[in-house]
């Protein structure tokens, strides 16, 4: 075992841990260390979907995911290596009941500068001529989202961050968090003592774990999700854009070629759990036939897909399904990028630059991130949307 000095230690090595230690190694935080439990991406990272979209229902995080997709535009330039980021657009699916908040947020979002326009049912046939469009009123389509691939992207930001001179470890649990006179000065890991006077903790569903013995309680809850994999029948080979369909809850993107992931937000399909460490890998049966029912149901083609299994994951929910990205009230030096909600993926590159800017900086240059404090919850002011979408786990 060695002991090792750190200027800032990050917990995490999801795609929200190592966009931080990458950033942090940009600005020139000093010495950087990254450890993570497992391996990278080993976490909710690895099993996204990864889809990155811009269409948001609040104003901080619209611009928060302009930035980021223009991040995933231009990958090889911003971060180096390759995302695989695919650009598919995303078209979106609404019932009747959501059309006033759908003119509402299209409205917002184009004002912001999103690529983004409002579609009837038979516009949304041209983009993908495959749909039964009964039940839908109005669509919205974004031609620039697409999906990444999760694996490749949690590796660029480590390996970008390592090539500006940050440690990371791999299978090496953080166990416990040192302090003395109340503020933080090390790190205990499976390979040692780290000492340092700043740590980052992004490590999800698990972050009270760590954080619990010495600070705060973050409200954070395990929610189990599940997905299903398909290959898409002949009669949808030419299936490309994301479809998310908000009557039913499900949603398809493409999965390398025909492959084709299925999955779901509606209500019911996110299952509380106690113990992130406790769910099954893999999908429940009736799930999938859920979730190939509610595919077949938007494209009755999909009824004649070849399904190749599923799996489970979790998302870590705060109250009002948006991070805590904030440092500890209680214990200086402990700062907080948890709590993604299921929607963190496509907002990493900008996370990782925001938290940075806490750390070093107090304060974040461009975005609010004190609209994402811990406090917000006691203060009865979460994050919500002003024109919110019925029914789904998160905006
Ligand atoms: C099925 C699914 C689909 C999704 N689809 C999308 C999508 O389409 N678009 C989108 O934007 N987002 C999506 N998300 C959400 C997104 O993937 C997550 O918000 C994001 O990956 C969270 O990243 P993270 O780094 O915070 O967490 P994680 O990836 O879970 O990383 C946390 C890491 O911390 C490590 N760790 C925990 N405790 C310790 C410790 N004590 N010591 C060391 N390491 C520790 C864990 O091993 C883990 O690797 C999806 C999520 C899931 C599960």
């Amino acid at each position: 075992m060695t002991n090792r000095t750190a200027d800032v230690v990050v917990v995490g090595g999801g795609v929200i841990g190592t966009s931080t230690a990458m950033h942090l190694a940009m600005m020139g935080a000093g010495k950087v260390v990254h450890v993570e439990q497992g391996h990278l991406a080993g976490g909710a990272s690895g099993l996204s979907g990864a889809m990155v979209r811009e269409h948001y229902l609040h104003p901080a995080l619209v611009r928060m995911s302009m930035e980021a997709r223009s991040v995933f535009h231009n990958f090889a330039e911003v971060v180096g290596g390759d995302a695989r980021f695919r650009r598919t657009g995303r078209l979106q699916l609404f019932p009747q009941h959501d059309e006033p908040a759908v003119h509402a947020n299209v409205a917002m979002n184009r004002d912001l500068g999103v690529n983004i326009e409002m579609l009837t049912p038979s516009e949304a046939t041209r983009i993908v001529p495959q749909l039964d469009v009964s039940g839908i009123a109005v669509c919205a389509y974004e031609p620039d989202a697409g999906y990444a691939d999760p694996v490749a992207t949690t590796y660029a930001y480590a390996e970008r961050a390592r090539s500006l001179g940050a440690e990371v470890l791999t299978g090496t649990p953080a166990t416990g968090l040192a302090t003395s006179g109340g503020r933080i000065v090390g790190v205990e890991t499976a390979a040692g003592h780290i000492e340092t006077g700043a740590v980052v903790v992004a490590a999800g569903s698990r972050t009270n774990r760590l954080v619990g013995p010495v600070a705060e309680q973050l409200p954070i809850v395990a929610a189990r999700v599940q997905m299903a994999h398909f290959f898409r029948p002949p009669a949808l080979e030419s299936l490309s854009a994301i479809v998310i369909d908000r009557t039913t809850g499900a949603y398809l993107r493409e999965d390398a070629g025909r492959g084709t992931l299925v999955g779901a937000e509606g209500p019911g399909d996110l299952i509380e759990v106690d113990d992130p460490d406790d769910i099954p890998r893999n999908a429940d049966h009736d799930m999938i036939e859920s979730l190939w029912r509610r595919a077949a149901q938007r494209l009755p083609d999909f009824a004649a897909a070849t399904c190749r299994g599923g799996y489970s994951a979790h998302y870590d929910m705060t109250p009002d399904a948006n991070p805590i990205i904030d440092r500890s009230s209680s214990v200086p030096g402990l700062f907080y990028a948890a709590g993604f909600s299921g929607h963190g993926f496509k907002l990493s590159p900008v996370i990782g630059r925001m938290v940075a800017e806490l750390v070093l900086h107090g304060e974040c240059m461009d975005h609010p991130v004190d609209r994402f404090r811990l406090s917000r919850f006691a203060e009865a002011d979460p994050l919500l949307a002003e024109h919110p979408y019925r029914g789904t786990s998160h905006q």
